[in-house]
């Protein structure tokens, strides 16, 4: 039976690779381990493999799992990557380091109040709809540079990036069209707003992570190629 370590092993021969024949450098890329359905016991066996950063996307499931796992391992960064609703807003802006998934002005605006009671700035990265079949996300870039302003609104919120999913497609150009667009929509936001932080390209889940490594991304997240099937 494969381990964690087995499996992360094999992640990072593949990211390697890329990153090998693509010219990327592995140390500018973060590997998020989407611990979402799986146990404490699972997330404390990719601790011990060395994963760092997690990824939650039920607010109520990290809030059981987090509280008691977090304070005993310093170090550990967890980010929100599903849908937030408006009710779980407060919970989540203290619970998490980041929130992936900001994918509409509502929700900013909610962000923006309860992180006030935080002793550090909660990092956001604005999600775009670049053609995932849900319609998670701001639909184009227009709707991401009024976004990107209002967070700029709330001392509490520090802009960190962008975030997509591909459609789960087995045509690579689909993928790769999808990343581009972050990509761009990256760019105009540096020229936009160059006085805050853009470089987080949360682009490549475990179906697609090579071909977002190509593109540029520097925070994959992997769930089934590093904790199995949920
Ligand atoms: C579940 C999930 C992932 C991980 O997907 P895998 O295909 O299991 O690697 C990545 N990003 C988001 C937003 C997810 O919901």
């Amino acid at each position: 039976m494969m381990v964690f370590s087995d499996r992360l092993k094999v992640i990072e021969e593949r990211i390697a690779q890329v990153c090998l024949r693509s010219g990327r450098n592995r140390a500018d890329i973060a590997l998020m381990g989407v611990s979402k359905f799986h146990g404490i016991d699972r997330i404390a066996e990719a601790w011990e493999s060395g994963i760092r950063l997690f990824g939650e996307s039920r607010v109520q499931e990290a809030e059981e799992k987090f509280p008691g796992f977090k304070p005993a391992h310093t170090g550990v960064e967890l980010h929100m990557i599903g849908s937030l609703q408006r009710n779980k807003a407060k919970t989540a802006a203290s619970l998490f380091d980041c929130i992936q998934s900001v994918d509409r002005e509502s929700i900013i605006g909610e962000l923006g109040k309860h992180a006030v009671e935080r002793q550090t700035p909660l990092k956001v990265l604005l999600e775009l709809h670049t053609g995932e079949e849900s319609k998670a996300g701001f639909p184009d870039e227009e709707g991401l540079l009024r976004a990107a302003e209002l967070v700029l609104t709330f001392p509490a919120l520090v802009p960190a990036g962008l975030m997509t999913m591909a459609p789960y497609s087995g045509d690579p150009e689909l993928i790769r069209g999808s990343f581009r667009a972050l990509v761009r929509a990256q760019q105009k936001l540096e020229r936009e707003f160059p006085d805050s932080d853009w470089s987080c390209l949360s682009m490549g889940m475990s179906n697609d992570f090579e071909i977002a490594i190509e593109e540029g991304s520097t925070l994959l997240r992997i769930g089934t190629s590093l904790f199995g099937e949920r």
